[in-house]
């Protein structure tokens, strides 16, 4: 992806200019989810910690609905109000706001406790198009009446977990109270406490929700097995261990697309229903089969590797990798959807004679073996190498030392 797919998400020219001065290639995923939404005006709940993106996946739709409005902020007053719990993540947010609006004639100036009123009372006399601010001396100035926020018609309260431990969550409802009706509202949060959630319920319109898992998983984390099974026992062993219910949410992989759809196939003939995710599917359908595993109501999604790239879904109880990846990269990316935020995961890998290298790459990237369940079935000489038609009747000179490996192998299942 290029500069362009930001341009996809329908972002006028000038913040697309001011991106590629900034080198921002892709859009992260909470950037593609949110933006869109945002530009059509919804209210939106993310649920996403520092270091996915959200500063730019609220502040870019912030910009160009601020430009599109062509209205000036009024003496005294603000166009958009973005509550931070800490000083340092106002002046963060307003950094990034600098960055993205250097092309466009929006003026900002930022609030918080800790430096001297008069500056910041200065700045607010000709009205500002954005507001950032702590609770605490936002609500002083408003106090002061050196700020009004009857005319504010976007509100943007970032970390809001953090608000709430902080204390600030009666600032913040009061400062929303001040805020008119008819507004965009969003709401950020890590986490979502009961607090946090109420809040949401109280002051969001019919939101849209945006959920990021947290990307810094480690494999270390993730209790990873291997059963070295036939290719034509893989379908059994599937359907055995899909029969138990803490395998709750599932992706199941394949090496290709018309794997992926036998193995569906397979699956409704035992009486699982499943869906696959694959290229070959239309967007609407792979949206449909994304939406219904995210919302619980389809257990088992069988993805390709590339089909899977990109999605961000929660609660992942199980990774179960049908056919081992050729790139053992691909592993990794396979597993890490299952554990979420610091916590650990499950995946289950078949591997037949012909993946026995795979399963050696795999285990040389991560550094350790995976654990054999049940037993390693002998591998049959010259199985797993790409061969030639001589190579086949010649002696393999591998041979020795696969065999080797499979008893070792052995004796860790014992
Ligand atoms: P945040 O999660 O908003 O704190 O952002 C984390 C960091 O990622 C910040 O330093 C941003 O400048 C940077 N960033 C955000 N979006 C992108 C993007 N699409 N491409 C490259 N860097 C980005």
């Amino acid at each position: 992806m290029t500069v362009s797919a930001f341009a996809e998400l329908g972002l006028t020219e000038r913040l697309l200019h001011a991106l590629k001065d900034a080198r921002y290639d892709t859009p992260t995923p909470i950037q593609s989810q949110a933006i869109p939404l945002l530009l059509e005006g919804a209210d939106l709940l993310g649920i996403a910690q520092t270091g996915t993106g959200k500063t730019a996946a609220f502040t870019l739709p912030l910009l160009d609905n601020l430009e599109d409005d062509g209205v000036k902020a009024k003496p005294r007053s603000t166009r958009a109000l973005i509550l931070a719990p800490t000083r340092e993540l106002a002046l963060q947010i307003s950094d990034s706001i600098k960055t993205y609006s250097r092309h466009m004639p929006i003026s900002q100036t930022v609030v918080m406790g800790g430096v001297g009123h008069r500056p910041q009372i200065d700045a607010l006399r000709r009205g500002v198009d954005i507001l950032i601010a702590t609770p605490g001396r936002l609500l002083d100035l408003i106090n002061q009446r050196h700020v009004s926020l009857a005319e504010c018609e976007y509100l943007i309260i970032d970390e809001a977990d953090r608000m709430f431990d902080m204390g600030f969550i009666r600032d913040v409802r009061k400062i929303v109270a001040m805020l008119p009706n008819e507004r965009q509202t969003l709401l950020f949060s890590a986490t979502m406490p009961a607090e946090i959630a109420r809040l949401a319920g109280e002051i969001l319109y019919e939101p849209e929700r945006v959920e990021i898992a947290s990307k810094t998983v480690a494999v270390e984390r993730i209790e990873q097995s291997v059963h070295h099974i036939e290719k034509a026992a893989k379908r059994d062993t599937l359907v055995k261990l899909l029969q138990a219910p803490d395998l709750s949410k599932v992706i199941v992989f394949t090496r290709t697309k018309r794997g992926a759809d036998q193995v569906v196939k397979r699956l409704s003939r035992d009486g699982v229903d499943s869906d696959a995710l694959h290229g070959n599917k239309s967007q609407n359908a792979r949206q449909r089969a994304l939406d219904k595993f995210r919302k619980g109501r389809l257990r088992v999604l069988v993805a390709t590797d590339i089909a899977a790239r990109g999605i961000d879904v929660d609660d992942i109880s199980h990774v179960i990798n049908y056919e081992l990846p050729n790139e053992p990269e691909s592993y990794v990316h396979r597993i890490g959807r299952t554990a979420r935020a610091g916590a650990g995961g499950i995946a289950i890998s078949f591997c037949d004679t012909s993946e026995r290298k795979q399963l050696r790459s795999i285990e040389k990237l991560i550094k350790r073996p995976l654990t054999v369940v049940g037993d390693v079935p002998p591998e049959p000489a010259g199985q797993g190498e790409k061969k030639g038609k001589d190579a086949a009747r010649q002696p393999n000179p591998h041979a020795r030392k696969r065999n080797r490996r499979t008893r070792r192998a052995h004796k860790r299942a014992a």
